[in-house]
């Protein structure tokens, strides 16, 4: 059997039917970008958000860059995030002229809160948690660490769609969230794509001009910006796919339960607070034994990735930050031990199944 890590066709041919639909509908439309069809969209991901507002925007890096851009965060402030971590979420900080800051993590792989006070100095503007894996970070206890300051947390979504905090939606949580609609994530376009999920009113309307060349009207701007809108087609694909998240939501939770039943007794599995709701876009188990496992999975037909095999603090982008080996000892250990089983809603049981059994069978090869 084979068991690829992704499934990009199936997901498509999942929805196809509906897909070329648009796709003609669209094309005769003659609008490509913005438009009604986007309007709709941002309404439908701010009711899946629990949010009063979403802005779409061209990646989900963008929609990071340009929150901070909102709030004015540039030269000389600071952003706290975390060293375990997909790029961007340092990218977009550094991007801006802000200086990133990390804070370890704990073993749910989010942002330790009890090592946050320390990072914290008169120069930080905000703290970009990570939902890492699609498992909401404890929003609470790092809201208890800032306090009264004014910083404010920028949720990094990105992975998380749909996940729940103590019964909140993620992207509702803090000042706003940042979401990617890359096609690897758990709503995937057929391109990349973004959106920010926010309560603020006056946050909304400057991301509406900020995506747009800072454009008020037609023909003034009145804040020099980029290009970051996204085309109709894809607006029309997302209010497709939308549709289907909740149903493919419950295929990644049922997939991580086989997984979590089948593994407990052999390997670290994901840690989920009781009061919230994973939605699991990497199944991450840790072991110390991590690359001889890779290998013989990767022989049997099963392909894992790690994420993150580099800490973010250790890439050679982030060597003007002055950082060294050690500084962040749990993210590094993890990056040693940690690697994602296959996990997308078209897995089927019986190669969640043969992922398992491969893998029990490696333990009993190993224990005699
Ligand atoms: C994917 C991702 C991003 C960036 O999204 P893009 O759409 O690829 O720009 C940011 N943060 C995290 C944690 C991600 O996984």
């Amino acid at each position: 059997m084979q068991v690829p890590f992704v499934n990009l066709g199936a997901q498509f041919q999942a929805v196809e039917s509906e897909l070329v639909a648009e796709f003609v509908r669209l094309g005769r439309s003659g609008q490509f970008i913005l438009g009604e069809e986007v309007e709709k969209f941002e309404r439908q991901l701010a009711q899946y958000c629990d949010t009063r507002y979403a802005v779409t925007v061209a990646n989900g890096t963008d929609a990071l860059i340009l929150v901070m851009k909102a709030l004015n965060i540039g030269p000389g402030d600071e952003v706290i995030t975390v060293p375990n971590s997909f790029i961007a979420s340092a990218g977009a900080i550094s991007v801006v002229g802000a200086k990133p800051v990390f804070v370890d993590v704990g073993d749910d792989y989010n942002l330790d809160p009890a090592k946050l006070e320390a990072a914290i100095t008169p120069f930080t503007k905000a703290v970009v948690p990570v939902h890492l894996t699609g498992n909401p970070a404890d929003i609470d206890a790092i809201a208890k660490v800032i306090g009264e300051r004014d910083i404010v947390i920028i949720e990094d979504a990105a992975q998380a769609i749909g996940a729940t905090y103590r019964g909140k939606k993620v992207g509702s949580l803090g000042l706003a969230g940042g979401f990617s609609l890359h096609p690897l994530k758990n709503l995937s376009l057929l391109g990349d794509a973004g959106f920010i999920s926010t309560d603020d009113e006056s946050l909304y309307l400057a991301l509406k001009q900020l995506r747009n060349h800072g454009l008020e009207n037609r023909d003034h701007s009145i804040q020099w910006s980029v290009n970051s809108r996204l085309d109709t087609i894809q607006a029309a694909f997302g209010n497709v796919k939308l549709a289907h998240l909740p149903e493919w939501t419950e295929r990644f939770r049922a997939i991580a339960a086989r997984y979590t039943e089948k593994l407990a007794p052999l390997v670290s599995c994901p840690k989920v607070r009781t009061e919230d709701a994973a939605v699991f876009h990497n199944y991450v188990i840790r072991v110390p034994e991590r690359d001889a496992l890779m290998a013989y999975l990767k022989e049997q037909g099963v392909d894992t990735k790690i994420h993150y095999p580099i800490p973010l603090h250790l890439m050679e982008a982030a060597r003007p930050l002055g950082y060294k080996r050690g500084d962040f000892p749990e993210t590094e250990k993890q990056a040693k031990e940690i690697m994602s089983l296959p996990i997308y809603p078209e897995l089927t049981d019986n190669q969640v199944d043969y992922v398992c059994q491969k893998i029990t069978a490696f333990y009993q090869k190993a224990g005699g």
